[in-house]
């Protein structure tokens, strides 16, 4: 079993993508983003410390994060393939992921990258907040997400790039074709 990251900006899919993923492969699905939200929902300790940054839509420092993922890491010690969804989003993350997972004997083998165009995501969080009510889709906080997925993020993907682990999949397209790019990228040894 493998372990990857699905990466893309907010919008992109990787939720979509992910919970199909996790249907065929089997996955152990770890996403930052929902165990922020846990965590602030239950008004828990750390979840009393990010509240405010997340709804500014700005990044969690590193340390909280990278310490948060560590945890849920070893609630795992069995697992066979991890699936990671809004991790890493800087490169001291990605570099304390490979860390943990050599550390486990295994590593991170493939990478994901769903491309999207920033028109793209802005229409589709659009057409999600009238449906869905997330904190963080408003207009402020959205682009603040997008700056920092801009900004910030997408400087990971050199980093995976140069050892070949990436790869990049168009986005936009039906769900099913997507997601079969993505199996295919997932199947490949
Ligand atoms: P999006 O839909 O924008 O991709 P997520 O649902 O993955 O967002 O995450 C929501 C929020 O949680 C982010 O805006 C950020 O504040 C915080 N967060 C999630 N993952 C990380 C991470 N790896 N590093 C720092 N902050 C994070």
């Amino acid at each position: 079993m493998l372990n990857m990251v699905i990466f893309g900006p907010p919008g992109a899919g990787k939720g979509t993508q992910s919970e199909k993923l996790i249907e065929r492969y089997g996955f152990v699905h770890i996403s930052t983003g929902d165990l922020f939200r846990w965590h602030t929902k239950n008004d828990t300790p750390l979840g009393k410390r990010v509240k405010e940054i997340m709804n500014s839509g700005a990044l969690v420092p590193d340390d909280i994060t990278i310490a948060m993922l560590k945890e849920e890491l070893d609630k795992n010690p069995l697992a066979k393939g991890f699936l990671f969804d809004g991790f890493p989003r800087t490169v001291a993350q990605a570099e304390a992921l490979d860390h943990f997972m050599q550390s486990r004997g295994t590593a991170i083998h493939r990478v994901v990258a769903l491309d999207v165009t920033e028109d793209e995501v802005r229409t589709r969080i659009a057409k999600r907040k009238a449906i869905e009510n997330r904190a963080d889709d408003e207009e402020e906080k959205l682009n603040k997400r997008i700056t920092e997925y801009f900004s910030k993020t997408l400087h990971v993907l050199p980093f995976y790039k140069t050892d070949g682990r990436l790869t990049n999949i168009q986005g936009i397209g039906s769900i099913d074709s997507i997601f079969e790019s993505i199996c295919a990228v997932v199947g490949t040894t």
